[in-house]
């Protein structure tokens, strides 16, 4: 299950956060990484707790080469060569035009994007994709990458975006994360697919729940700081717009997170 404990929002106290989510019944957390040092974090907490795995990589809105540094790939190369590290991530694409930082330079984000690949490739881990507004784009480096593939090849985190984009994903053999915001009413900025609707169209051994946090926060917590623990909303919301238990629902995805990241 996506998440980000090693992100400034829980420096303070992501011990009783953990504590928590397995409470409320969450078995495991994958903390992910986006940068050199909350990559580096993630392996801390992984090596700190048994039930907490870690996920390594640039994010494409950090594709900024200066602010990486020369040595940035050795440096997640060398992380991601550390026990419980799962997967490659978050790595993509990110057209959206944020407030903050615009977008991104599209040249940068891919070469950062392919240098992953290749990466994840010499040391035989599945991908954690970002996507946001560049599915077409990601799916275009993903083919021409086949070849250096797993197989499972990893998942789209937090998936958005249209039915084909959905469809060809799960040809290639990714698994699909959906995460708090299939809770929210309506349409996403730019999407035209609802999120429920992307739910009814992928199979749930292809399903994985996650959180996001502490960004994302399901209903009725939206607006406050997205625990792990609402986890369950997620499962819940999956198992109604899919018409089934709830328990079906967890299985199945603790199932597919298992054999997706080696577990
Ligand atoms: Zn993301
Ligand atoms: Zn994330």
């Amino acid at each position: 299950m996506h998440c980000h404990l090693n992100f400034k929002a829980f420096s303070n106290d992501y011990d009783e956060v953990i504590k928590r989510a397995a409470d409320a019944g969450v078995t495991t957390i994958i903390n992910v990484g986006t940068k050199i040092d909350s990559s580096q974090k993630a392996v801390e907490l992984a090596q700190k707790y048994d039930n907490l795995y870690a996920i390594v990589g640039v994010h494409p809105h950090h594709a900024d080469k200066v602010e990486l540094g020369s040595d940035w790939l050795s440096q997640i190369e060398r992380l991601a060569k550390q026990p419980k590290v799962v997967a490659i991530g978050e790595i993509g694409l990110d057209n959206y035009r944020y407030q903050s930082n615009g977008i991104t330079d599209p040249k940068a984000q891919q070469e950062l994007f392919e240098a992953q690949i290749m990466l994840a490739h010499k040391l035989k881990l599945p991908l954690q994709i970002h996507n946001r507004h560049a599915g077409k784009q990601i799916l275009e480096i993903l083919t021409h990458h086949k070849n250096e593939l797993l197989n499972p090849p990893g998942m789209f985190h937090c998936f958005a975006g249209n039915i084909d984009i959905l469809q060809s994903a799960l040809r290639m053999g990714f698994y699909i994360g959906f995460d708090g915001n299939i809770t929210y009413p309506g349409l996403a900025p730019g999407e035209d697919t609802s999120l429920p609707n992307l739910v009814k169209a992928t199979p749930l051994d292809r399903i994985v729940i996650e959180t996001d946090s502490p960004y994302l926060t399901p209903t009725p917590h939206r607006g406050s700081r997205n625990e792990p623990q609402y986890a369950i909303l997620v499962g819940k919301a999956i198992a109604q717009i899919k018409a089934v238990k709830l328990n079906q629902v967890d299985n199945q995805t603790t199932e597919n997170v298992r054999t997706l990241f080696n577990l």
